[in-house]
């Protein structure tokens, strides 16, 4: 079997985006999106990327508020239409969500030719040409160039405590457990102060009776936009200055409080709540790599060349949040997937491959 032209690793925008700008150069391009696997569920890193986990995206250009149903109806084929398609549901109008989005995007790739295999790649060898890459379901395929779009995922504090009650309780992500029973008009504890904490803690005022922010600072990291979400919010308290010491619970009825402890006095403060929302930032999806690829300090993929998506391998790129611990925005990730599809394409070129 000959090398494929360029084999793209994952599934957010930068992947997709990269996809669509390969398959439009001819390089017929090969996307591992990701396994299905409990592990993945459990870690948020499913197919289609972050934003899979999110509700509507306000942010990414083209999606002002409107009713998408009649759009998303055409866009996507009948035998792939995703459940909140297919029922029908009244739609109030708002913007693009993200699971929508991401399915856009994939159909956009794939409607330029794009192959699509669900798994993971699990290991890389960089250090020999045509690449060689592994899957999870036991797949080997060589590859002339290779894009890593491979996104971050949720960082947790790493209690005991904390590892003792997740699934019971505690959760880095408020879209896909905010609504269980568990959490109904009940007091909830989210922890950060970023874009991702006021967005997880506003999405959990619909549920819970009150939602604390507990912030290790006196500030919040988040946009203006969003800061004055959480400050202006009835039904959200912050509790700055604080760290969660320890999640409080039992095995009947798993969370049922926090112990904060002050981080500028020390002193202590039990918090009574059904749940604990993690959203303290990101690690990049770049395990597989080491050794093949050159990462800073935080595990990130490092650009060796500034504007290009090159990395310390030769046709190897890297798009998206795995090479970028600053930025991280869908709109960000899609622009340098699309420049390492260029940069693929070039570098191809250069070497008289296609
Ligand atoms: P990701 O979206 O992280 O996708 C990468 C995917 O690749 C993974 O999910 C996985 O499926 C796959 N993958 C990982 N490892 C492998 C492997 N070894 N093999 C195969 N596949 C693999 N940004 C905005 O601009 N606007 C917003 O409103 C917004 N809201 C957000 C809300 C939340 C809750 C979160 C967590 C983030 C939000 N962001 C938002 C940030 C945005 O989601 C990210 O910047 C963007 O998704 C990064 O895209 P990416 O393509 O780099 O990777
Ligand atoms: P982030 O901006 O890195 O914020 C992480 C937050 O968690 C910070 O407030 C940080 O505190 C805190 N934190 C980190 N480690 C901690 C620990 N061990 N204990 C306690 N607190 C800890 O991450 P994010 O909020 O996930 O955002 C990531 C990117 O996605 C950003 O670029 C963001 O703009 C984007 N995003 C955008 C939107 C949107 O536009 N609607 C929504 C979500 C995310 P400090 O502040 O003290 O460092």
């Amino acid at each position: 079997m000959p090398a494929e032209k360029v084999v793209i690793i994952g599934s957010g925008p930068a992947g997709w985006t990269a996809a669509i700008y390969a398959a439009r150069a001819n390089l017929e391009p090969l996307v591992f999106e990701g396994a299905l696997t409990a592990a993945n569920q459990q870690q948020g890193t499913t197919p289609l990327g972050q934003l899979f986990l999110t509700t509507e995206v306000e942010n990414f250009p083209s999606w002002p508020y409107g009713d998408t149903r009649q759009y998303l109806k055409t866009a996507l084929p009948a035998d792939n239409q995703p459940f909140w398609v297919q029922k029908d549901r009244p739609q109030p109008t708002h913007g693009i969500n993200g699971p929508e989005l991401m399915e856009l995007m994939r159909q956009q790739a794939r409607q330029f030719g794009t192959r699509i295999i669900t798994d993971d790649i699990v290991r890389v060898e960089f250090n020999k040409h045509p690449f060689i890459l592994h899957s999870l379901g036991g797949q080997q395929v060589e590859a002339l160039s290779v894009v890593v779009a491979t996104g971050a995922r949720a960082n947790y504090l790493g209690l005991p405590s904390e590892d003792r009650f997740k699934n019971r309780g505690v959760s880095a992500c408020a879209v896909c457990d905010g609504a269980l029973p568990r959490f109904r008009n009940k007091p909830i504890v989210v922890v950060g102060g970023g874009d991702s904490a006021v967005e997880e803690a506003t999405y959990l005022t619909k549920f819970g009776s009150q939602v604390y922010m507990a912030h290790r600072r006196d500030a919040l990291r988040a946009s203006k936009i969003m800061q004055r979400r959480a400050l202006e919010h009835p039904k959200i308290k912050m509790k700055w200055n604080t760290e969660v010491e320890e999640v409080l619970g039992d095995d009947t009825n798993g969370v049922t409080g926090v112990r904060l402890e002050s981080t500028t006095n020390g002193s202590k403060e039990e918090v009574a709540a059904s749940g604990l929302f993690l959203a303290i930032g990101h690690t990049p999806n770049t395990a597989f790599l080491e050794g093949q690829l050159e990462l800073n300090v935080k595990g990130y993929i490092s650009w060796t060349t500034p504007q290009r998506t090159c990395t310390s391998v030769e046709g190897v790129f890297a798009a998206g949040d795995v090479a970028d611990d600053y930025y991280r925005q869908a709109v960000t990730a899609a622009g340098t997937g699309c420049m390492a599809a260029l940069d693929a394409e070039r570098w191809l070129a250069h070497h008289g491959w296609i």
